[in-house]
């Protein structure tokens, strides 16, 4: 049976050398925060099941990390050991093996991760390192004071990989801080293997580290747009769905599945994103297993198949045309089912509403329209 990985994400320093008085994981980089960045390179890799986010205590109330998505939240400890061993002992008898990576690395690439967690096939630890290229000196008054022979000199970066039981009995024995879990494994006896790092997984420390890290950001990403647009006509019925919720009316709307307008726009666009079809083709009106389907259905097999490609999705903007029913008293509700469905905060999804003025078939009541876009963006 393949071996269970879960990720520690250690994001409880007060680190606030980067400026600006908050700790530099909770901070701006590229339109999300540096740890947002951090969760979504481990979120979607296909082999890591589990995310813990250790924070520090005074951050359980206000830091923004991601909401919904099934992140594990521990507090953390006054020192970086005491936070990743709070976050061991949450997973403790749960999982096979586990990474434990710097929530300030936002930049670590795929290759990176599954560098570490080839080398866990046949050891118990495994962590990435550059070699030292630059000679190296030593500094005293602003002056050489000496010269170090650098080889055989690593610089160590995260996530560094282990067997969980492994590295919660070293962690369990030690007892001082420590650099990091690598100093911790190897002072327990275990054996850790050096895999390839990456001059881009770098640890943002200064101020200047957001700028570089923003632009690795964003030389890696790829951003994609899709549109969608769906209409239903009005027939029999006390109810329409709209956007995953149940809105009383005296009609209903007609369609194979549970005609969910909204839903069908917004999953079109998704496709459309992807540049793979739409929902037509991925579910065939002519097959009669999808008659009065629930529409779900459909956009969890989009938002999957954008997930499976590398993307994630970064917003949906979804209007739905019609005279009536009213859609405000319902659009939040709109917005949290759809949120919950395609595992995103409420705030990357928008549900809106416009008449078209009497005009058309929406205006004469004979039917609704909607329209979506959504982002997606590489993860
Ligand atoms: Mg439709």
């Amino acid at each position: 049976m393949p071996k269970t990985t879960a990720a520690i994400i250690v994001a409880a320093g007060r680190g606030t050398r980067a400026g600006r008085g908050m700790p530099k994981q909770w901070r701006a980089l590229a339109g999300q925060t540096v740890v947002a960045h951090t969760l979504a390179a481990f979120h979607n890799h296909p082999d890591i099941s589990h995310l813990v986010l250790v924070v520090h205590p005074d951050d359980l109330e206000t830091a923004p990390w991601p909401q919904d998505t099934g992140l594990e939240i521990v507090t953390g400890a006054q020192t970086r050991r005491g936070s990743v061993l709070a976050g061991l002992e949450a997973l403790e008898g749960r999982f096979d093996q586990v990474l434990i990576h710097d929530a300030a690395r936002p930049c670590v690439s795929r290759d990176v991760i599954d560098g570490v967690l080839s080398a866990l096939k046949s050891g118990p630890a495994a962590a990435p390192a550059l070699a030292v290229v630059d000679a190296l000196w030593q500094g005293q008054d602003g002056r050489v004071a000496g010269t170090c022979n650098r080889e055989g000199l690593f610089r160590a970066q995260t996530p560094q990989g282990f067997d969980l039981e492994v590295i919660l009995n070293a962690h369990r024995r030690f007892a001082t801080d420590a650099a990091d879990d690598v100093e911790i494994a190897r002072t327990a006896g275990v054996t850790v293997t050096i895999t390839p790092g990456d001059e881009n997984n770098l640890k943002i420390t200064r101020a200047e580290d957001f700028d570089r890290a923003a632009q690795i950001l964003g030389r890696n990403m790829d951003i994609r747009l899709g549109n969608g647009y769906d209409v239903h006509r009005f027939g029999e019925g006390d109810h329409v769905m709209l956007c995953g919720v149940r809105v009383p009316f005296d009609r209903g709307l007609q369609g194979h599945s549970d005609a969910d307008v909204g839903m069908h726009a917004v999953t079109d666009a998704i496709y459309g994103a992807l540049a793979d079809g739409d929902i037509g083709q991925h579910f065939p009106p002519s097959d009669p297993q999808w008659k009065g389907a629930a529409s779900e259905i459909f956009l969890r097999h989009a938002v999957e198949l954008a997930v499976t490609r590398g993307y994630r999705i970064s917003n949906v903007d979804c209007t739905l045309v019609c005279e009536f029913p009213k859609i405000g008293p319902h659009a939040s509700d709109m917005r949290r089912e759809m949120a919950r469905l395609m595992g995103l905060d409420m705030g990357q999804i928008s549900v809106k509403a416009t008449t078209s003025e009497r005009l058309g078939f929406t205006g004469r009541g004979e039917g609704i329209a909607s329209l979506a876009t959504v982002a997606l963006v590489s993860a």
